[in-house]
């Protein structure tokens, strides 16, 4: 018997580690084949349409196509709270090369007409499978829990887009808002069989800006008859940085990087035009649109000051809005975690800068925490640790969750959890 079954066996939480055993086989199943046919953003169907069949098996309401190929099911068993659980769906145009013998073979058309190769390298794969494995084990134990499990499968979340479109479909209208939400991301850097939780900002706004500086071009060695865009954007590069150095309170976490940087043709040409390719990242929505709003100002003053002929086109493109992790309900949960896992599987972890869209279900009034599930192979991480070699990432190619251990830990987690949060009288 492992020390974690002890515990939990010593609190009397449920679910035990044990519970998930006679389930173990079927969710390794469902979690190869979600990994062997990973589909793009938007292009979710099939994936939806297994999930959608599995719900229905286990006595779930269940609702195709909301927003997209987002699917929702629901099980109602009698009085009480709401809880939504979520998992996103989408692979990554990504070529495996894990060398696993499952490894994903999938092409597909990407909506700008190219062939590519898809992955489930941010371990969507893990997230569903961990929460069908909930699923399963709520719908059969009805007697632990009363009231209203809402399962909701999001497209689309690796292009931000998913979440809204769920909303917008009228997730929180057609269906009863939730009391609670609640989901998982994997993260390699934690080892399976651990959780880790961030209270408050997680997960940060993410804002994508193409920018274009506009010059007047002519000969490389006649540049008093022409505008500079190089020169120009040059200015802007390092006037953008002062945006975060200078005009933002130190204490709140922001980041502007200039990524792609594009002008001319060669040397001796002098282009007619810049273009910047500019990712913004913050949590406050007051620190967003200051650094936005400095990005539109420094570059239409820049492009004054070069004599610039025209205004520059700023495109900004919506990305993620930041996750805010409710405090009281992250602290409630990491208690229950530490029951059904052990509390030396659970602690804490730092905010980071990425993005997730599932802050957007607590944007409309929902408390809501997404949690780190560990995936790394423990003595891969702790190598990992005391080399200062990085295991490969989230989005990397060789990204290879240490699946029985994690998805174990994950059924057991969100199960403990919604037991908590839906106890029966
Ligand atoms: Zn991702
Ligand atoms: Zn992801």
């Amino acid at each position: 018997m492992t020390p974690t079954l002890l515990l939990s066996l010593a609190l009397g939480a449920w679910p035990a580690p044990a519970d998930v055993e006679p389930l173990y086989p079927d969710l390794e199943k469902l979690y190869v084949e979600l990994h062997q046919n990973p589909e793009l953003s938007l292009q979710e169907e099939k994936t939806a349409a297994r999930l959608a069949a599995r719900l229905e098996a286990l006595g779930f309401k269940v609702t195709p196509r909301v927003g997209g190929h987002g699917v929702v099911g629901i099980l109602e068993n009698g009085s009480g709270p709401t809880v939504l659980l979520r998992a996103d769906m989408d692979g990554l145009p990504i070529e495996e090369q894990t060398g696993l013998p499952f490894a994903s073979k999938v092409k597909a058309v990407d909506k700008g007409g190219a062939t590519v190769s898809v992955m489930h390298a941010c371990g969507h794969d893990v997230h569903m499978t961990t929460w069908m494995g909930a699923a399963t084990l709520l719908s059969r134990n009805k007697e632990k829990w009363r009231g209203t499990l809402m399962m909701v499968a999001q497209p689309a979340e690796e292009i931000g887009s998913g979440a809204r479109a769920m909303l917008a479909a009228g997730l929180y209208k057609r269906w009863k808002k939730p009391d609670y939400a609640l989901a998982f991301h994997v993260n390699p850097e934690i080892p399976s069989g651990r959780i880790e939780h961030v209270a408050g900002w997680a997960l940060a706004n993410v804002d994508a800006i193409d920018l274009t500086l506009f010059g007047r071009g002519g000969h490389g060695a006649r540049p008093h008859e022409t505008v500079d865009p190089v020169v120009l954007a040059a200015r802007v590069v390092l006037a953008l940085q002062t945006l975060v150095s200078r005009e933002k309170d130190p204490g709140e976490p922001g980041v502007i990087t200039v990524g792609s940087i594009h002008g001319g043709t060669k040397s001796n040409i002098i282009p007619d035009r810049v273009k910047l390719q500019i990712t913004v990242r913050s949590y406050k929505d007051e620190v967003r649109k200051a650094l936005l709003d400095g990005i539109a100002r420094i570059a239409k003053a820049e492009s004054v000051a070069a004599r610039s002929p025209k205004e520059p086109l700023i495109e900004v493109t919506d990305g993620t809005p930041a996750t805010y992790n409710d405090p009281t309900l992250t602290q409630r949960m990491a208690a229950v975690l530490g029951k059904v896992i052990g509390d030396r599987n659970v602690g804490p972890y730092r905010p980071i800068m990425g993005g997730e869209d599932f802050g957007e279900f607590g944007r409309a009034g929902v408390p809501a925490t997404i949690f780190w599930l560990g995936v790394g192979e423990p003595r891969a991480v702790a190598k990992a640790k005391a080399s200062g070699q990085p295991l490969p990432s989230i989005h990397s190619p060789f990204m290879a969750p240490d699946r029985g251990p994690a998805i174990r830990t994950g059924v057991v987690a969100m199960t403990g959890m919604v037991a908590e949060l839906l106890r029966a009288p």
